[in-house]
């Protein structure tokens, strides 16, 4: 029987829409979760409008959100890591084999047998799995975050996929003091790296497409801003930085961020656009430079960036809104018109 309300996407080209969906009765080591604010990730809307349908089609209905925060309303008879009342999220991972070697080093985002929290196959309905744009959500307490309690719900959510997609590859990459780092897109995954590389101690610069994200930046903890369309702008920068993380969404030019790495600098890609990229070789063997990519955390690392943001009181910039704005919201994350990453109000869904 549906017990939870949700929104869903029918098809890749209809609006999200109001439904019901079923969340399984908690087993033994299930947490049950009273989602309070779900993040809205550029992913969300990629899988929504099919756009990774080469890699990972979309099934419909689809509840996308992997940002999540709630409350815990139920706990199974094994469960030991939370109980009712707790503050708890859950981020892009529901499930993994946890006896593979990635799952034994803390790698479960690379187990062969991981089970995102959307658009998964679910060993438990025989469906897919259905994420956070809904009033409640079960998973196994190993895949269920403590969240500090000194974080606002809002602005801890979205740390659940852009917190660790930006915190894991500057810590795998070393980047901290004496470090020049740049963050590529002020979009949620961006302004999330930017305060997470001016809290490591990095000299941190934000390259941009938007000349009127630059106050913000600076705030937000870049010592240094660069129009990223601006060719004078970037030539003053050929050659010195030791890592860029790019974070954005949409087709780009590649090279003209390889050519700003200093000897055996690294550009690691977080963005997932559809569409390949073109890399030219001679910028990338002239100097040693490389180019790889990142995709989220680990549980234990994910609790580790929750446990720093807690120390060091980040949270991400949120716009709240009321899931009955989920669609205008996608348009606007289109636009590159959010500030800088949507949460939604659960308590929306009640009404
Ligand atoms: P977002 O909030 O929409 O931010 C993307 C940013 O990219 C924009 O704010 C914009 O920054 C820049 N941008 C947009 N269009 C551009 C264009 N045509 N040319 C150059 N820059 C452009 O998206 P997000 O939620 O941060 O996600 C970013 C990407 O990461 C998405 O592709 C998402 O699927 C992916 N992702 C990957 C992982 C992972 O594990 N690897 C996890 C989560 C998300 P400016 O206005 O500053 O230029
Ligand atoms: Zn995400």
């Amino acid at each position: 029987m549906p017990n939870a309300k949700a929104y869903a996407a029918p098809s890749a080209t209809a609006p999200l829409a109001a439904t019901t969906i079923t969340r399984r009765d908690p087993t033994p080591n299930d947490v049950q979760i009273e989602i309070l604010y779900c993040g809205i990730c550029h992913s969300d809307l990629h899988q929504v409008r099919d756009e990774w349908n080469e890699m990972m089609p979309t099934v419909y209905p689809c509840v996308p959100g992997h940002e999540i925060v709630g409350r815990v309303t139920k706990v199974g008879s094994a469960v030991t890591k939370f109980k009712v009342g707790d503050l708890a999220g859950v981020g892009c991972l529901v499930d993994s084999d946890r006896t593979c070697p990635e799952c034994k080093q803390g790698f479960e985002q690379f187990c062969n047998n991981m089970i995102l929290t959307y658009n998964f196959p679910d060993k438990h309905s025989g469906g897919v799995t259905y994420g956070g744009y809904s009033d409640s959500i079960v998973v196994d307490q190993h895949f269920v975050l403590r969240i500090p309690a000194n974080l606002s719900p809002a602005g801890a959510a979205p740390l659940l996929c852009a917190g660790i997609t930006t915190y894991s590859p500057l810590h795998h990459w070393g980047v901290g003091k004496g470090k020049k780092v740049g963050i590529v897109g002020l979009g949620g995954l961006g302004h999330m790296g930017v305060k997470f590389a001016h809290a490591l101690g990095a000299h941190t610069v934000l390259f941009t497409t938007s000349a009127k994200k630059k106050e913000d930046a600076l705030r937000l903890g870049a010592d240094e801003v660069v129009l990223s369309t601006d060719a004078n702008d970037m030539a003053k920068h050929a050659g010195s930085f030791d890592f860029i993380l790019d974070a954005v969404a949409a087709e780009h030019d590649l090279n003209a961020y390889i050519n700003l790495l200093a000897r055996d600098g690294n550009i690691t890609l977080v963005g997932a656009p559809p569409k390949p990229f073109q890399i030219a070789a001679f910028p990338l063997i002239f100097r040693r430079r490389s180019f790889s990519g990142s995709l989220i955390g680990g549980i234990a690392e994910t609790q580790k960036m929750l446990d720093f943001c807690g120390q060091h009181n980040i949270t991400a910039d949120v716009e709240v809104i009321p899931i009955q704005k989920v669609n205008e919201a996608y348009e606007r994350l289109v636009k590159s018109d959010v500030k800088y990453r949507f949460s939604i109000d659960m308590a929306s869904l009640k009404g």
